[in-house]
């Protein structure tokens, strides 16, 4: 993830109102309507579903700004569409799995709408989301991927603890790491909170070119970690800096 930039809070609040006064609709039909980066099919390319043809549905917007984030293109900008529009053309790929991501996907009010009728549809419906908002409401057939944000993130203070509780076992846990300090955090919080017990997978991300995914390897071996090591598959056969792949 490249972009080490430090964007001040209240420039990201002006964006995100920049963003939402862009939009046609009323604001009633937020809710039936969410913001889009961009659609793509590709293979999923990370956590227990990794190589497994997957629709994207990226979402614009976030509210954190992680030093190694890989998506800052997703942070403005975006078309805003109608749900019904956004699942036809979600489903037109015709996937088996279809994943909601961002920026932060929870920013919007549509988005629970948009998880339950992609989930109506009969498609496996993962969303990706930092945790920072609540996903206790979110559909129960929907497959929660928590991001944790360890230290080197900058974002460890935005995590919204109380989501552990909602977690289910059909649900996963990652943590990305860009260095030893990250992995000593994450195996505190995994062992605190029990989470291999929780969830299906907890998932260890080296940052990619950053933290050495042969020492990550070592160190889970070493401390019988209970978890899986999870690496950016699409970025080893498409290059870290493809995007829509
Ligand atoms: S939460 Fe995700 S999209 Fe937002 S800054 Fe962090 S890595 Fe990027």
């Amino acid at each position: 993830m490249a972009s080490g930039e430090t964007i001040p809070r209240a420039a990201t609040v002006r964006a995100t109102q920049a963003t939402e006064a862009r939009t046609r609709l009323p604001i009633a039909d937020h809710r039936e309507s969410v913001v889009v980066h961009e659609i793509y099919a590709s293979i999923q390319g990370e956590s227990s579903w990794a190589g497994v043809p997957c629709t994207f549905v990226r979402l614009t917007g976030c509210n954190l700004r992680c030093h190694w984030c890989d998506t800052p293109a997703a942070f403005y900008g975006g078309q805003r569409r109608r749900i019904d529009d956004v699942v036809k053309d979600a489903l037109s790929h015709e996937t088996p799995l279809v994943e909601v991501t961002g920026g932060e996907p929870l920013l919007q009010r549509g988005t629970p709408l948009l998880l339950r009728r992609l989930a109506d549809a009969g498609v496996t419906v993962l969303i990706e989301t930092s945790g920072e908002r609540p996903i206790e409401a979110l559909d129960s057939r929907v497959i929660r991927i928590l991001d944790l944000k360890a230290p080197g993130s900058g974002e460890s203070a935005r995590n919204r603890w109380s989501n552990i509780d909602h977690l289910r076992p059909r649900d996963e846990v990652k943590f990305v790491l860009a260095s030893p300090e990250d992995l000593d955090w994450a195996a505190e919080v995994m062992a605190r909170f029990t989470l291999a017990k929780r969830v299906a997978a907890v998932l260890l991300s080296p940052v990619h070119g950053v933290l050495d995914p042969q020492w990550l390897v070592s160190e889970v071996l070493r401390r019988r970690l209970p978890a899986r090591v999870n690496l950016q598959l699409h970025k080893y056969i498409w290059g870290a800096t493809a995007e829509g792949v």
